[in-house]
């Protein structure tokens, strides 16, 4: 019956294709001529010229070829020599991460961080200065972290009326006073969430202040939405930002933002860059809180969609909270530790053989990560979990070849945060043919990751080509997002999004690379941004 069908209407189909070959849809909208463009296409990397037509590139070749597309209306752009490369796509972000909102100071990137009296001096003079209930807060490094003398009960005596947060700057750990503590409803008498922890005074309940991994979530959202138009107005600069470095996909860790509050605001924010938000649940101690991220609702703008889940299986090795084979050098018999119970572990991994959400997992410590792996192996075959596309976040513990080994016969995508993992085996991950993606982790500028993943590496050899480089960022992405079947690649049929470059990415010297920007953006066939300079 159904063969018989077909039959009948194939010919009819046949007809429908060759007029569309004809007619109309040949003739492109914008052309790009005497460019040099980077497709990420292995089997045709460069090209001089591409057709665009509606939200999608129609054509790649020759400038000769590419202007036979054109018509009278078709507006031409003359790239004259200029570098062009698929939009990059940033695997790893947190937007809302560390946003004005209330009173705050944010320092440069720093393992110790500020010390005691610098923090308490910053402090002291933003409290004067704040309004009642407004919220103060700073970045702080592993000293004050780990100074237990910078507490609830000192944060208290400056600041009585104000929610203050002292938070680590790559978030695994914070401190509140009493009146923070209070606005996100955790008492003395609060049970552990599953995926963190209080810290509590000795032989007591007291909660010193200090909360760690999961135990974090509700006071990240309490801050980020205490302020809903500074919030609104962060995320659309990020964009725009993002939009000056040829940045056109961002997928979205959302631990700052559940459920309701991010369908609330992504959905207002309406962002121009396409965003993939992809749910982090928070935990109590009844277990996930999974009920926030049920809503089937997955496309909250035109560019923005829901998808994926990511858990943090543990911490970092600074906190010395990621779960190492070998104990930390300082502590007896201390080897961090993992966020979830193995069985909890293990209903995650449930979770993405059989539904459709793809997983992707927080894993530094090497021991966390054989954990997983050997977990994987035992539930299900290298080829069901190849289909799943797991995602390893950072990947600092795949160093040795057992896991390297594991991580490409799973089908496991790393991906690669460079400021985090400079001592990982970049190259030798790509000639394995694990795929590799970028994830950045709020560091955004591109050419500053590809400076790093290209030239320091730790182990020298291990340093990538620039053109490996931008594959990873844009082609590799895409299928590290189940979307390589419509983007990454500027090739025929995929949409044209697309950033035309200010400098030569491929050719300048090195350290040159981090002060490469976008002179055009393009995200979905629109010109988006464009940098208008004297001479036009
Ligand atoms: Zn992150």
């Amino acid at each position: 019956m159904r063969m018989r069908f077909i039959k009948r209407f194939s010919g009819i189909l046949f007809l429908v294709i060759i007029q569309q070959l004809k007619g109309v849809s040949q003739q492109a909208d914008l052309i790009f001529v005497n460019g040099k463009i980077f497709t990420s296409d292995t089997s045709r990397l460069y090209v001089a010229a591409l057709a665009v037509k509606g939200n999608k590139v129609l054509a790649i070749g020759t400038n000769e070829a590419i202007k036979k597309l054109a018509s009278s209306k078709t507006k031409t752009i003359d790239l004259a020599g200029k570098t062009v490369v698929p939009g990059f796509n940033d695997s790893h972000d947190h937007l809302g991460w560390l946003i004005p909102v209330g009173k705050f100071f944010i320092t440069p990137f720093s393992v110790p961080g500020l010390t005691k009296e610098a923090v308490i001096d910053s402090l002291s003079r933003l409290i004067k200065q704040a309004s009642a209930g407004q919220w103060v807060y700073g970045t702080i490094g592993i000293t004050v972290l780990n100074d237990t003398s910078i507490r609830r009960r000192l944060l208290d005596s400056l600041a009585p009326n104000n929610p203050v947060m002292l938070a680590i700057e790559w978030g695994h750990g914070m401190v509140l006073n009493t009146k923070a503590l209070r606005e996100i409803n955790i008492a003395d008498t609060a049970p552990d969430p599953l995926s963190g922890w209080y810290e509590r005074e000795q032989g007591t309940k007291y909660i010193t202040g200090a909360l760690y991994e999961g135990a974090q979530f509700p006071a990240w959202q309490a801050l980020t939405v205490s302020e809903p138009q500074n919030l609104l107005n962060a995320l659309r600069t990020h964009a725009l930002d993002e939009m000056m470095l040829g940045i056109t996909t961002v997928q979205n860790m959302s631990a700052t933002l559940q459920g309701n509050a991010a369908r609330r605001f992504f959905t207002e924010a309406n962002l121009p860059v396409r965003t993939r938000i992809i749910p982090m649940p928070g935990s109590t101690d009844k277990g996930r809180s999974l009920a926030e991220w049920n809503n089937k609702n997955t496309k909250l703008s035109p560019l923005t969609y829901v998808s994926g889940i990511k858990y943090v299986i543990d911490g970092t090795s600074l906190e010395q909270t990621a779960l190492m084979t070998k104990p930390y050098a300082n502590r007896d018999r201390w080897f961090g530790k993992l966020n979830y119970p193995a069985d909890t572990i293990k209903q995650i991994l449930t979770e993405a053989l059989t539904g459709d959400r793809q997983l992707m997992m927080h894993i530094v410590g090497d021991s966390a990560t054989s954990v997983v792996l050997q977990l994987m192996r035992e539930m299900a075959s290298p080829q069901i979990w190849k289909t799943k596309r797991v995602r390893i976040e950072h990947g600092t513990g795949i160093i040795s070849g057992a896991a390297a080994q594991a991580v490409r016969e799973l089908g496991i995508i790393i991906v690669h945060t460079p400021q985090y993992g400079k001592g990982a085996t970049l190259k030798t991950w790509l000639q394995m043919g694990i795929p590799v993606a970028i994830g950045p982790d709020a560091l955004i500028n591109p050419y500053l990751n590809i400076m790093f993943i290209t030239t320091q590496q730790t182990d020298k050899t291990e340093n990538i080509s620039r053109e490996q480089a931008v594959i990873a960022y844009t082609k590799s992405a895409a299928y590290a997002e189940f979307a390589d079947d419509y983007k990454g690649t500027l090739t025929p049929g995929k949409v044209a999004d697309l950033a035309v470059l200010s400098q030569d990415i491929f050719t300048i010297p090195s350290q040159q690379l981090p002060s490469t920007t976008s002179v055009l953006t393009m995200i979905n066939g629109k010109v988006v941004y464009e940098l208008k300079t004297k001479n036009n």
